[in-house]
């Protein structure tokens, strides 16, 4: 249902939920199946709705990009209000939202998840070249099949990789299309001309010793070239030419690299009308994003407003799989709270990222806060699988669509593995 009401009249709903993307739908479906009486408003500009875990393999060339679209109408639950306007303005103190269209929504409790936002203009040249002249990212819709285009035409010579100096949604997604594009070389008979390169601006591999281990193998095995603490600063289109700060210990050196294809992962940051407001972190560790308790999700100085999703300050790995688990723990303490219970149900900071490393093989890479590996299944999570690859590839994008995004469950816990050593 869509809300037209006229500019600047005041609105006001039980629950404001800024934000329709995965974690806004979960959150709404699942307080519904609880309570089909509440009043929930959820605050969307776009009509289109992404399951954005897709577009690695869309750059791959295993799905199609229009499989990983739906109209956003038909994602917001039966019962809830749909104002299609953004947030642009924050008052907490007195319980309202402002939006790009002047409305002052009201509310009595509000959920914050309007994702990531993703800083293409941080990088010099990257908005004029990205689509063209095997410039391309997974990092949006609009380019991710021209990523397969360009994997699928290359004749060789460099092809590099980048990974930001910030956080990013999926820390995973930067390496998985280089397995993939690496199979697709050597498939098309021309890896053994081909460089192909990591550049990296942070120091390892992955977060999770564990997970790093085995993916130092598979990056040996594919003779892959690792370059960290490099930071993509420029693209210079017309002499395909890539440019890098490189931390030494001497200092920061400007370094420059001809590239035939690069698939640029871009800086990422809070949307800024969360970082301009008081529900941000001020300082220090997590600045900008929503500041949530990490156990609860209730937001540290504002009781009635909480978050989850990319924008939150939970300190893991902004996935969707996340958003599986903190749902329902964001849901069961909310309804505690308009009980005015305590607040019983805690997040561990389980994330998931299914790390491709070539066409057929995954490895589900499930953690925690601690960075200890979990599993939902009874393998060795560290092992590359074809089962995995199918759970990927088949079974999660229609667990999105028809479970996680209707508010139904769908899967058991994931189990920290016993006796477990970092290594
Ligand atoms: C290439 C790629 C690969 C990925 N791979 C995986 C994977 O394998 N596994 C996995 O679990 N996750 C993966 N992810 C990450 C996953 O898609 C995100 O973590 C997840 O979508 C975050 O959900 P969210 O609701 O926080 O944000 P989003 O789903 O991005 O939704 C945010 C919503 O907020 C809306 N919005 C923005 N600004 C405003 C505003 N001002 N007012 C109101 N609404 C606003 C947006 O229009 C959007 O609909 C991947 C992502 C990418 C890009």
């Amino acid at each position: 249902m869509t809300d037209n009401s006229t500019v600047n009249q005041k609105l006001h709903h039980q629950i404001l939920i800024i934000g329709g993307g995965a974690a806004g739908i979960t959150v709404a479906s699942q307080l519904l199946v609880k309570n089909h009486q509440l009043d929930i408003a959820i605050l969307e500009p776009s009509d289109k709705h992404f399951y954005q875990p897709a577009w690695t393999l869309v750059g791959g060339g295993q799905f199609r990009i229009e499989d990983t679209v739906k109209p956003e109408a038909l994602c917001i639950p039966p019962g809830v209000n749909w104002i299609q306007e953004s947030a642009v303005k924050l008052d907490p103190d007195n319980n309202t939202v402002i939006t790009n269209q002047g409305k002052s929504i009201n509310y009595d409790y509000l959920i914050v998840s309007p994702g990531i936002q993703i800083d293409w203009h941080l990088i010099e040249g990257l908005q004029e070249s990205i689509g063209k002249d095997g410039v391309c990212s997974n990092y949006s819709f609009a380019h991710a099949a021209y990523t397969w285009e360009v994997i699928r035409n290359f004749k060789g010579g460099n092809a590099i990789f980048t990974f930001p100096a910030t956080p990013i949604k999926c820390g995973g997604a930067p390496q998985k299309i280089m397995y993939l594009a690496d199979d697709a070389f050597r498939n098309a008979g021309i890896r053994n001309q081909t460089n192909v390169m990591f550049c990296s601006a942070v120091g390892a591999i992955f977060p999770v010793p564990a997970y790093a281990q085995s993916l130092l193998k598979v990056v040996e095995r594919k003779n892959i070239q690792l370059q960290f603490k490099h930071n993509l600063r420029a693209i210079r289109a017309a002499t395909k030419e890539a440019v890098f700060d490189v931390t030494t210990d001497a200092g920061i050196e400007q370094v420059v690299m001809k590239y035939d294809m690069i698939h640029v992962t871009p800086p990422m940051s809070p949307p800024d009308f969360i970082k301009n407001s008081k529900l941000a972190v001020a300082d220090g560790a997590g600045k900008g994003w929503v500041n949530v308790n990490k156990d609860t999700l209730q937001h540290n100085v504002y009781g009635n407003v909480f978050s989850l999703g990319d924008a939150s300050s939970l300190p893991t790995s902004k996935t969707a799989a996340a958003i599986r688990r903190q749902a329902p723990v964001l849901v069961e303490n909310l309804l505690a709270l308009m009980q005015a219970t305590p607040l019983k149900a805690h997040y561990n900071g389980y994330t998931c990222c299914p790390l491709i490393t070539g066409y057929g093989k995954v490895i589900m890479a499930e953690f925690d806060y601690t960075n200890q590996p979990m599993s939902t299944f009874p393998l060795d999570p560290r092992e590359e699988r074809y089962s995995m690859w199918v759970v990927k590839r088949h079974i999660l994008p229609w667990v999105y669509w028809n479970r996680m995004l209707k508010g139904k469950k769908f899967e058991g816990d994931a189990l920290k593995i016993k006796g477990w050593k970092p290594v």
